[in-house]
């Protein structure tokens, strides 16, 4: 798979036997495929579901609809479970594994998703494989996910992830559900997520697969729009349960591909200068600008003045000394922080705040650069 960086969503029906077991060897099947990517140069996130399926077991939950809060407590028994399956898995080829527990507001605010985006980025870095869950223990309703697929888009979109693999027990989107109707084609593209796909989708059936197709379809939109392609494959190929679920893809096991419009660079950037608010200007001197638009980041030692109270995370405007709009981006501090380390080198943000924060006030990734007129 000729992917930069790769997020795999694991659906529960995959990963947890139906006595709340976890399917060791269809996991060490995953672990050589992430060995593989690894291996390769590319970066792996795992989001995985399971935690509920396997906790539910061990607290005695048998009934068949769990009640929220009977659903949170088997999450919290199980996932320890379930990251321990996979740091043992992983650890067969000396691939460090970190859990993250996520929420919906996690990738939504944009001061969490800064600082989720820098961990992911910064566990990469050293080599680790990311484990990605919901936090379920601590979401209700209201703000729940509730379903791995939509987490795993919001995951590749935080960290400009360029493919998004949903491994489930279906290998892909029929032009009905393959089950009731005879006459249901694969889909192997999609171009557009119009309203005939959307038909396709149905009714988000129980069973059909884990968060149905409708979850995969929402997931996809997002994904797309973050300039990551997505595919939906079947994680257990039929013939052949002893390939590795992503080798199979490879090979060409059947799967459907939505294509994204643009790259996830652009279209983060997009989301950067068009969707989001600022809340705040930073006047830079002239060396500053002329570095923002050779493409650097912004450094406190370029920062002359701050306008208006802002928070880490926030959208900010870039202005000149002579008043022009040098850009637009995320702020990594906030705006009382910024006149404290104002002018100063980067090497001394920790002995001015008592923390030791980025080095850039606007990371270049999270900065568009105004078109010089
Ligand atoms: N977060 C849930 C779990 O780990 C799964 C949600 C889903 O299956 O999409 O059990």
């Amino acid at each position: 798979m000729t992917a930069r960086r790769l997020v795999v969503k694991i659906g529960s029906a995959l990963l947890v036997a139906e006595d709340g077991r976890v399917r060791s060897a269809w996991l060490d099947l995953l672990a050589d495929d992430v060995a593989r990517c690894r291996a390769r140069g590319q970066d792996v996130i795992l989001v995985s579901s399971g935690a509920i399926a396997v906790g539910r077991r061990h607290l005695g939950l048998t009934g068949n609809r769990l009640r929220l809060e009977e659903k949170q407590a088997a999450a919290a028994t199980g996932q320890i479970r379930l990251a321990h399956a996979y740091q043992e898995a992983l650890a067969r080829h000396r691939i460090t594994v970190a859990q993250v527990l996520l929420t919906l507001e996690d990738t939504e605010a944009r001061r969490r998703h800064l600082n989720a985006r820098a961990t992911f980025s910064q566990l990469l870095g050293l080599g680790a494989v990311p484990v990605v869950n919901e936090n379920d223990t601590i979401t209700t309703a209201e703000i729940r996910f509730g379903d791995n697929d939509r987490l795993a888009a919001r995951v590749a979109q935080m960290t400009s992830a360029d493919t998004l693999v949903l491994l489930s027990d279906i290998d892909g989107l029929y032009t009905a559900d393959p089950r009731k109707d005879p006459q249901a084609r694969h889909v192997p593209v999609v171009h557009e997520i119009g309203p005939e796909i959307e038909a396709m989708a149905g009714e988000a059936a129980p069973g059909y697969s884990s968060g149905g197709m409708v979850t995969k379809l929402a997931a996809a939109r997002i994904a797309i729009a973050a300039g990551c392609r997505m595919l939906i494959a079947r994680g257990v190929p039929q013939a052949d349960h002893a390939v590795a679920p992503l080798a199979a893809i490879e090979a060409g096991a059947r799967a459907t591909l939505f294509l994204p419009r643009g790259e996830p660079r652009s279209a983060r950037k997009a989301w950067i200068a068009g969707t989001v608010e600022p809340s705040g200007v930073v006047v830079v001197d002239d060396g500053a600008a002329l570095a923002l638009r050779r493409g650097r980041s912004l450094l406190p030692a370029g920062v002359v003045a701050v306008e208006g109270i802002f928070e880490r995370g926030d959208a900010v405007i870039v202005r000149t000394r002579a008043g022009g709009e040098a850009g637009r981006g995320l702020s990594a501090y906030s705006s009382a922080d910024i006149r404290l380390i104002a002018g100063h080198k980067s090497g001394e943000i920790a002995s001015i705040l008592g923390y030791r924060g980025r080095d850039e006030i606007i990371h270049r990734d999270d900065l568009v650069v105004s078109e010089s007129r």
